[in-house]
């Protein structure tokens, strides 16, 4: 059989309309250098293709940005693995690396990435909330989103998790909860607005629970996720400070415009940007994209989670992995990640979500460090100021405009793969992308490994040239290194 090398391959061009061609092999652009861009980028580079990722910040990493200003990693965006276990796409990565984790949560706790093993919950006057209350409220919390089931099988029109926990309160008064009891309730719902990054009254009760966890609980990247991303990224061509503007989809390339009027050529795309910035239409399609690609780009939900890391010169808090404050209701409650425990540092990271996060991102950096501190003092009154913060503004930044997606009431699960399916030769990752892990590194990860493996097949298809290249998940899904854990 005549078997052509893979630089033998005739298609067509992967290069700024400025730069010279320099070898013909089938050619992507990737646009955008977070997890999914990246794993994209990363999988076809090693199946032989010419591979340009265009990313408008002057970094790489996208919603994982691991700061090195306090002299120590902390991450201002993602900073849990979700699943500890071999099956989660990224352990061969992590694992490979050496990078320890500290493990907050076993499987299922009802606050996801946390359980109760090791935390402090104050009320407004700084009296602590006694354990066994907590415990019991966090069992109420289990009956009521028991009872949501019940409700979700009971009505065919969606509703938000709001008002299902005010039809099951009608119909099982002894679910309601008063005085304290209320307001730790109040502090469990906080922590579910977390995980979503969204307002209780917009969650949908039909899909709420839709995604997969994997299991092995929850566990913190100690040095901080970007050495993982860093890894992915090596030998790649990467333009950072290049902001796609106009995506022309031909029938047999693809031009990209980025902000400066320069354009890019390719036989396909990766688009790896966020849910928020597609939402924003900053990006022109050209032509459109179909409705039902529209559709699901403004139907699916984006939510805002925000960090607010505050360094002190020591550590003066209670030796538990979170502090929380609880409240009348969920708006006022807050919650503290005690990074000391994990990593030895003195640092505490406020985390708000859903509209209180939207109203923070409204204030100035040192108005935000402030408030949280402030929340800090009702507590702990002899509370030392930090000497150093650190404030993230995933809502307003216009490379993410949100933090991730999230099922909005009425709308299906489903909206996450039509958000996946490509259009002719444009193959679209990203979180929002994700049917199975929204919301999460591994999923971006794993939604650029299978946008590549689409884009691959799609473009030698094309060229009848589909068995010269290797496939594009290659060894790192077998090859399996332990992850080193610590918590057991
Ligand atoms: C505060 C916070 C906490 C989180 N915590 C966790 C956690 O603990 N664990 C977890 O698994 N997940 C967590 N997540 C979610 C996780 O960070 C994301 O799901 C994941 O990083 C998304 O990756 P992505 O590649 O889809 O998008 P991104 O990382 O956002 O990458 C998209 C890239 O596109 C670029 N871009 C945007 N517009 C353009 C343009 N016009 N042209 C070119 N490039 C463009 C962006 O700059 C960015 O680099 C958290 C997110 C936030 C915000």
């Amino acid at each position: 059989m005549d078997k052509k090398s893979n630089s033998q391959v005739k298609t067509a061009l992967c290069y700024s309309t400025y730069e010279r061609r320099s070898s013909a092999s089938p050619s992507v652009i990737v646009i955008g250098a977070g997890f999914a861009g990246i794993a994209a980028a990363r999988a076809l580079h090693d199946a032989s293709f010419q591979v340009i990722v265009l990313e408008s910040r002057d970094r790489v990493g996208g919603r994982v940005h691991t700061d090195y200003s306090f002299g120590f990693p902390v991450d201002l965006g993602a900073s849990w693995l979700h699943g500890v276990c071999k099956e989660n796409p990224l352990a061969p990565v992590i694992g490979r690396l050496g990078l320890p984790l500290y493990r907050t949560s076993g499987d299922n706790s009802v606050l996801y990435d946390h359980d109760l093993e090791s935390y402090a919950l104050f009320d407004v006057d700084g009296n602590q909330v006694p354990q066994e209350l907590v415990s019991k409220v966090g069992e109420t919390f289990e009956s009521i989103l028991k009872e949501a089931n019940l409700v979700r099988q009971e009505f065919s029109e969606d509703m938000s998790i709001q008002r299902a926990m005010s039809i099951i309160f009608e119909r099982r008064p002894d679910l309601r909860l008063e005085g304290l009891g209320h307001k730790v309730l109040q502090w469990y719902l906080c922590r579910m607005e977390g995980w979503f990054a969204a307002d209780a009254d917009t969650i949908s009760l039909q899909c709420w629970d839709q995604e997969e966890l994997l299991p092995g609980g929850h566990g913190l990247m100690v040095r901080g996720y970007l050495p993982v991303i860093n890894t992915l990224a090596k030998g790649l061509d990467i333009r950072l400070g290049h902001r796609v503007t106009k995506i022309d989809r031909r029938y047999k390339g693809v031009k990209v415009t980025v902000e400066d009027g320069r354009t890019f050529i390719a036989d396909a795309a990766v688009i790896a940007v966020p849910l928020g910035v597609l939402k924003s239409n900053c990006i022109k399609f050209e032509p459109r994209l179909p409705a039902w690609k529209e559709s699901a780009i403004a139907d699916l939900g984006i939510g805002i989670e925000n960090k607010i890391i505050l360094h002190f010169e020591k550590v003066f808090w209670p030796k538990v992995e979170f502090l929380g404050v609880v409240s009348e209701t969920s708006y006022g409650c807050s919650y503290f990640l005690n990074l000391h425990k994990a990593t030895g540092h003195s640092v505490l990271v406020y985390m708000p979500a859903g509209q209180l996060a939207r109203d923070i991102e409204k204030m100035t950096d040192e108005a935000a460090a402030n408030f949280a501190f402030t929340q800090l003092k009702r507590i702990l009154p002899n509370a030392s100021s930090p000497i150093q913060y650190l404030v993230s503004h995933w809502g307003t930044d216009r490379n993410s405009l949100g933090s991730y997606s999230y099922d909005i009431v009425g709308q299906p699960h489903d909206l996450y793969e039509r958000l996946r399916i490509p259009v002719d030769n444009l193959f679209f990752a990203g979180e929002a992308t994700s049917m199975d892990y929204p919301g999460s590194v591994h999923g971006a990860y794993s939604t650029g490994l299978m946008a590549a493996e689409g884009c691959r097949t799609h473009v030698l298809e094309r060229y009848g040239e589909l068995d010269l290249f290797q496939p594009v998940m290659g060894e790192d899904v077998s090859v399996s290194v332990p992850l080193l854990i610590s918590r057991m």
